[in-house]
C-alpha cells in the first residue's frame, strides 16, 4: 500500500488510506445519515467534518494532494474555496489560507526556519510553452554589519530576568498542595533571551540582527507542470541567527483558459457547428496554446452527433520532463440546430425525402389520449420533482461518468 502523509481524513470516515471510491462512498453515506443535523442536532461539527473529508477524498486531484502532502497539500491546492476555512481549522488547527510551512529540525539538529510559501499564478500557455519569470520578494537576511550579532561582540548579554530562556515561569499557589504554573514571554528581552545596551547596538540593524532585503528569484516554469506543483528554492527563506533558513516554495496556480480545459496531460475544448456541418463535413481552424493555427477537417459522409467527442492524438499538454510526448486533445461538438420554421413546408417535405426514413409506427389498438408537447426551460427546473440529497439517497446507483472519447465511439 502506498504510504500517505496523513490519515486524519480517512480516520474521520473510518476507512483505511487505501480505500476504494466505493468504500469511501459507503462509509460517507452511513456516517452522513447517522450525523445529519436533522436527526442529530448536536453533531453539527461532526457532520461538517464528515462532509469535508468526503469532499476531499472523493476528488481524485484533492485526494492525491492530501495523500502526498497531508493537510499542507490541501491548504495550497484549495485555490480559495470559500467557507471551508472554519471546518479546516476545526480538523487540522490553523487557518486554511495561512500560507506557512511547519517548523522542523534540520538534519544537523540546528533549528530550521519556516518555509515561505507563495502562490504563483500561471497561464495554461505558460505551462504549455514553459516560461522563465522573475519574482521579486522581500526577505530577512543576517545583518552584514554585525554578522547577525545585533551589536559589537561582547555587547550581547544574557537577559538576567529570564536567565536567557526568553520565558519566565510563575508559580501561584491556589490552595495548599495545589499550585498553578504559568509561563509568559519575558518582558525584559521580548523573549529573545538576551539584551544589548542601547549604545552598543548595531546601527545598521538597530540590534535586530537581520535586515530586510529585496531578492529576485529566477523561476523556471517547465513545460507540462501542473496546478499545485511546487518549485522549491532551498534555503532561500528568511534568515535568522542560529537558524537554518527554510525554503521558498512557489505553488503553481493554473489560471483558467477561455478555450481549453486541462485534465492531466489532456486538453478539452468545445466547438460549435451547424447542422449542415454535422451532416455534410466541415473544416475549422483554432489557435493552439503555442500560437500554431490548427486546421481540423472532417470529411463529407461522416456524421457528428450533438454532444459527441472526437479526439486529436498528440495535441494535448506536453508531459513534464518529457515535453516531446504530449497528451490528447478532445473536442466536444455542440451542434446548433436551425430555428423553428426555418424552412417552408414544401421544402421540408423535400428534405424529408433526402433524410433517412421515419421508423414505422405499429398501429395502436384501443383508446388513446393525445397530449401537448410544450417548450421547457431547462434552467428553471421541473419544480415538482424532489431534491435528492446524498444522505437520504439509499439506492446505490452510480453517477455514470463518461470518460472522454467513450461516447459515440463508432466512426
Ligand atoms: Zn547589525
Ligand atoms: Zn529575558
Amino acid at each position: 500500500m502506498a504510504t500517505v502523509a496523513d490519515t486524519k481524513l480517512y480516520d474521520i470516515l473510518g476507512v483505511p488510506p487505501g480505500a476504494t471510491d466505493n468504500e469511501l462512498k459507503k462509509a460517507y453515506r452511513k456516517l452522513a445519515k447517522e450525523y445529519h443535523p436533522d436527526k442529530n442536532p448536536n453533531a453539527g461539527d461532526k457532520f461538517k467534518e464528515i462532509s469535508f473529508a468526503y469532499e476531499v477524498l472523493s476528488n481524485p486531484e484533492k485526494r492525491e494532494l492530501y495523500d502526498r502532502y497531508g493537510e499542507q497539500g490541501l491548504r495550497e491546492g484549495s485555490g480559495g474555496s470559500g467557507g471551508m476555512d472554519d471546518i479546516f481549522s476545526h480538523i487540522f488547527g490553523g487557518g486554511l489560507f495561512s500560507f506557512m510551512g511547519n517548523q522542523s529540525r534540520s538534519r544537523n539538529g540546528r533549528r530550521r526556519g519556516e518555509d515561505m510559501m507563495h502562490p504563483l499564478k500561471v497561464s495554461l500557455e505558460d505551462l504549455y510553452n514553459g516560461k522563465t519569470t522573475k519574482l521579486q520578494l522581500s526577505k530577512n537576511v543576517l545583518c552584514s554589519s554585525c554578522n547577525g550579532q545585533g551589536g559589537k561582540s561582547g555587547a550581547v548579554q544574557k537577559c538576567s530576568a529570564c536567565r536567557g530562556r526568553g520565558v519566565r515561569i510563575m508559580i501561584r499557589q491556589l490552595a495548599p498542595g495545589m499550585v498553578q504554573q504559568m509561563q509568559s514571554v519575558c518582558s525584559d528581552c521580548n523573549g529573545e533571551g538576551e539584551v544589548i545596551n542601547e549604545k552598543d547596538r548595531c546601527k545598521k540593524c538597530e540590534g535586530k540582527k537581520v535586515i530586510k532585503e529585496v531578492k529576485i528569484l529566477e523561476v523556471h516554469v517547465d513545460k507540462g507542470m501542473k496546478h499545485g506543483q511546487r518549485i522549491t528554492f532551498t534555503g532561500e527563506a528568511d534568515q535568522a541567527p542560529g537558524v537554518e533558513p527554510g525554503d521558498i516554495v512557489l505553488l503553481l496556480q493554473e489560471k483558467e483558459n477561455e478555450v481549453f480545459q486541462r485534465e492531466g496531460n489532456d486538453l478539452h475544448m468545445t466547438h460549435k457547428i451547424g447542422l449542415v456541418e454535422a451532416l455534410c463535413g466541415f473544416q475549422f481552424t483554432f489557435k493552439h496554446l503555442d500560437g500554431r493555427q490548427i486546421v481540423v477537417k472532417y470529411p463529407p459522409g461522416k456524421v457528428i452527433e450533438p454532444g459527441c467527442v472526437r479526439v486529436v492524438r498528440g495535441e494535448g499538454m506536453p508531459q513534464y520532463r518529457n515535453p516531446f510526448e504530449k497528451g490528447d486533445l478532445y473536442i466536444k461538438f455542440d451542434v446548433q440546430f436551425p430555428e423553428n420554421n426555418w424552412i417552408s413546408p414544401e421544402k421540408l417535405s423535400e428534405l424529408e425525402d433526402l433524410l433517412p426514413s421515419r421508423p414505422e409506427v405499429p398501429p395502436v389498438i384501443g383508446d388513446t389520449e393525445e397530449v401537448d408537447l410544450q417548450e421547457f426551460d431547462n434552467t428553471r427546473g421541473s419544480g415538482g420533482g424532489q431534491r435528492r440529497e446524498a444522505y437520504n439517497d439509499s439506492s446505490d446507483e452510480e453517477s455514470i461518468h463518461h470518460g472522454p472519447g467513450v461516447q459515440c465511439a463508432h466512426q
